[in-house]
């Protein structure tokens, strides 16, 4: 492993440090001649000139005239912010071209420079502004590029250790090298030149507690520019804000809106100074931003939330429809099951299992249950004579009317081709004879009509009881009886009724 002396002695090639560096850190030493000599150096390079009057004239500065010369910016910004602009721009620009494909430049000045801006508005909020505080904060890490450069492939251990490890940068690269980016960053900055009140604060920023105590402020202000730079570049956000509330708090009394603001300001003065660099920002928001569009993303989960809810009532509702609309198809169903297409009325089953039924409950609660079956005289002439269209008109009222003359109690069927029966439950042979005598006289005075025809139509009926008190006899025989009854009225002369006892026969 290469000492640090080693790397500092040029054993290993480093990239010679620009010569426009090093004639810019001069003339500013040099008193004198230094403010014509600073002009006539940063002059000399038109890309340095228009990115030093770009900056002068950013929000940054807050110059209240325009700053059109090299000159203007000397008499305004002063000799060391001056300087110290044109060397950030050299330095970086520097850096950025002399570099190994491993490491990602971009990224790292992207983050130097967010730590030089927010270094920089720190300083102003503690009243502990320097000029070279920005050129000290860009510089803190470049102990890294120093070391990726010289040791490439021994660097890359320095990120997978860290993986590993979950420890900082500064302590695994002690570690693996005994040495670490702050030592490394000091050494080749007081090597090129840069003053002490540069190279100090960045040996100890990682490290505040050793620093010497003429540098301390310095080395906690790049401690906590290097913290906000990870808020909008780094991982662990929540850790980085946690130490940079509770150091302004404590030790500079600042309230949490104070430091809200000194975040934000980061953010939005950082995308302006990364284009003078030529460094793309990236999506780079104000912390308080982020919040919003973090909470608004929150809103639309909300909402799609919500959304879910709505979908689901509206699936319900939708069940509910088709539960009710299945209902109603079941009853369709158990309709075409139960009744006569033609004529709406309960059909031959439906008569059978019901007659079944009321025959149990007569035995069981001894009531009498009585059974009309009746059959329409001469209905095969009706077709005959008008045609079977017409005599389905026929069967169509005449159930109709029969429907309209029983009890709600009774139940009335068709059953057979010209045939009806009606059930009638608690209901003696009396009572059975006087519902049917209605029933035969009703059809009796009915008229079918039309234009080309007008029907009369009569009945036979045949009546008889079920009493229970007789004994239980069988379905069979209680319809026999009933058909006895209708078969009696045929005989004897049709449209009347006759009465069957089911005792006697
Ligand atoms: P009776 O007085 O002895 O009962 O004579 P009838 O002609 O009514 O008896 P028959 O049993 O000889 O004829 C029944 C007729 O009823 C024959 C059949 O075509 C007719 N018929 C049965 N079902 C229907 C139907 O649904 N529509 C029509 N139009 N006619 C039917
Ligand atoms: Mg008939
Ligand atoms: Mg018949």
């Amino acid at each position: 492993m290469k000492t640090i002396e080693e790397i500092l002695d040029d054993k290993i090639k480093l990239p010679t440090f620009p010569a426009i560096a090093l004639r810019i850190i001069d003339a500013v030493k040099a008193d004198d001649a230094s403010m014509s000599e600073l002009t006539k150096i940063v002059s000399s390079d038109p890309a340095l000139v228009a990115r030093v009057l770009k900056i002068s004239n950013s929000s940054f500065y807050s110059l209240p005239q325009k700053v059109d010369s090299i000159q203007k910016a000397l008499t305004i910004l002063g000799t060391e912010n001056l300087k110290n602009i044109a060397l950030s721009f050299v330095i970086v620009n520097w850096m950025k071209s002399s570099s190994g494909e491993s490491f990602n430049h971009e990224t790292f000045w992207k983050r130097a420079v967010t730590s030089a801006v927010a270094a920089d508005l720190i300083s102003a909020a503690i009243d502990q502004r320097s000029d070279d505080i920005f050129i000290t904060a860009l510089l803190q890490d470049i102990g890294i590029v120093i070391l990726h450069l010289c040791l490439p492939e021994e660097y890359l251990r320095v990120f997978d250790e860290k993986r590993v490890t979950a420890l900082p940068v500064a302590e695994v690269e002690k570690k693996l090298f005994g040495y670490d980016h702050q030592e490394m960053g000091a050494r080749i900055l007081e090597k090129w030149g840069l003053p002490e009140a540069i190279y100090m604060p960045i040996a100890f920023h990682h490290n505040t507690k050793n620093s010497p105590e003429s540098f301390s402020t310095k080395t906690q202000i790049l401690w906590l520019s290097d913290r906000m730079s990870s808020i909008y570049h780094g991982a662990k956000c929540a850790e980085q804000l946690k130490d940079i509330y509770r150091t302004l708090q404590r030790s500079y009394g600042f309230n949490e809106e104070d430091i809200t603001k000194i975040i934000d300001a980061v953010a939005e003065k950082t995308v302006e100074i990364l284009s003078y660099f030529e460094i793309d920002a990236g999506n780079m928001k104000p912390y308080s931003q982020l919040l919003i569009d973090a909470n608004e993303a929150l809103g639309k989960l909300n909402v799609s939330y919500e959304q879910a809810i709505l979908e689901l009532k509206r699936s319900n509702e939708r069940m509910e429809i088709l539960a009710i609309e299945l209902q109603a198809a079941n009853e369709k169903l158990r309709e075409l099951a139960t009744k006569d297409g033609l004529t709406g009325l309960y059909n031959h089953r439906h008569f059978q299992e019901a007659l079944e039924k009321e025959i149990n409950r007569s035995l069981r609660n001894e009531t009498p249950l009585s059974l009309v079956l009746m059959d329409i005289d001469n209905f095969k002439s009706i077709n005959d004579q008008y045609g079977h269209p017409v005599g389905d008109i026929v069967l169509k009222r005449l159930a109709a009317t029969l429907q309209e003359t029983i009890r709600d109690t009774d139940l009335l069927a068709r059953y057979g081709g010209e045939e009806f029966s009606v059930i009638l439950p608690e209901t003696d042979l009396k009572g059975g004879a006087l519902l049917a005598e209605r029933l035969r006289r009703a059809v009796e005075v009915l008229e079918t009509t039309s234009e080309d025809y007008s029907i009369q139509a009569t009945i036979s009926l045949g009546v008889t009881t079920y009493a229970p008190s007789t004994g239980s006899k069988g379905m069979t025989e209680f319809i026999t009886a009933a058909d006895k009854g209708l078969y009696h009225s045929k005989e004897t002369g049709r449209n009347k009724i006759s009465l069957v006892n089911m005792s006697t026969g």
